[in-house]
């Protein structure tokens, strides 16, 4: 039988192993206090974006994670072009920037490379999982029950700690749990398409933003595809026939 109970204490388990809950797991794990993180993927599917802005630089140097980052060779971005809310088109070259140029992320490279950072800080990573209830205990306490995937061994868990934090991004399961409502401050929908790289990396180096109400598109042609991003209102996303996301972005 592959299921199991186990029941370990921790000071924190962090909800979501995307960047946000990483970070926090770097830093709670390398100031000694024990951490989980409970991520609902494998960080198997390509994840939209991104671009890096300089300014992530020192960011990532507080982490200490610079000279991974290096590593994950991510394309080079030296500004950036965007229509957004009017005809003009606004640039923004990062020459000007005191931290150098930016980034076109691998997202799925960029998030590992965090993840395995934090798990090297002494931190305890769930993939595949799946939460079935957070529930605040007597004395300022939480547990968490959840099932997790192959990586940690198929089987079902629940956790104590005496912090949660949720880092599940716009998912925000814990505030939902709470009983959070989403107030949409626009009705905005994310459309996005993968694209067969058309250049070298010398060619297309910056991230360009254009159209009615902003269209990013990032071309990775070290993966010899490139992504294209746009937000639009609902309507014209739903004249232009293509899904898209509930709620806005
Ligand atoms: C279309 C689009 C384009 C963007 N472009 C840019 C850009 O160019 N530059 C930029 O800096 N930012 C950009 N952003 C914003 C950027 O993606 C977010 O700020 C960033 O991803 C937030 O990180 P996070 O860790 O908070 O959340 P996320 O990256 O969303 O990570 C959340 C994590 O929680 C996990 N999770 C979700 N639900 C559960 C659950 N129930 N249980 C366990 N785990 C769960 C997810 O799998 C994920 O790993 C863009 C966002 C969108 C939507």
């Amino acid at each position: 039988m592959s299921a199991r109970l186990t029941w370990p204490e921790c000071d924190v388990i962090i909800l979501g192993g995307g960047p946000a809950g990483a970070a926090a797991a770097i830093t709670l794990a390398r100031a000694g206090r024990s951490v989980v993180i409970i991520e609902k993927s494998h960080y198997e599917q390509a994840r939209i974006g991104e671009m890096l802005p300089p300014a992530a630089r020192p960011l990532l140097m507080g982490l200490a994670v610079w000279e991974p980052f290096l590593a994950g060779r991510h394309l080079p971005s030296p500004g950036i072009l965007a229509v957004w809310g009017e005809d003009e088109l606004y640039q923004t070259h990062f020459i000007f920037n005191p931290y150098g140029q930016g980034w076109h992320l691998d997202r799925q490279r960029f998030d590992t490379m965090l993840v395995q950072a934090a798990r090297q800080a002494g931190a305890r990573l769930y993939c595949d999982a799946q939460v079935a209830s957070c529930l605040p205990l007597a004395g300022d306490r939480w547990q968490v029950a959840f099932t997790s995937g192959v990586a940690a061994g198929r089987g079902q868990h629940q956790l104590r700690a005496m912090f949660l934090i949720d880092a599940t991004g716009r998912a925000a399961v814990l505030a939902r749990w709470q009983g959070s409502k989403r107030l949409n401050a626009d009705r905005l929908v994310g459309l996005a398409s993968v694209l067969a790289a058309r250049s070298r990396e010398s060619d297309c180096p910056e991230n360009a933003y254009d159209s009615t109400a902003g269209i990013p598109s990032a071309d990775h042609p070290a993966r010899g595809r490139g992504q294209q991003l746009t937000a639009r209102s609902r309507e014209r996303a739903r004249l232009a026939g293509r899904g898209g996301c509930g709620d806005g972005l």
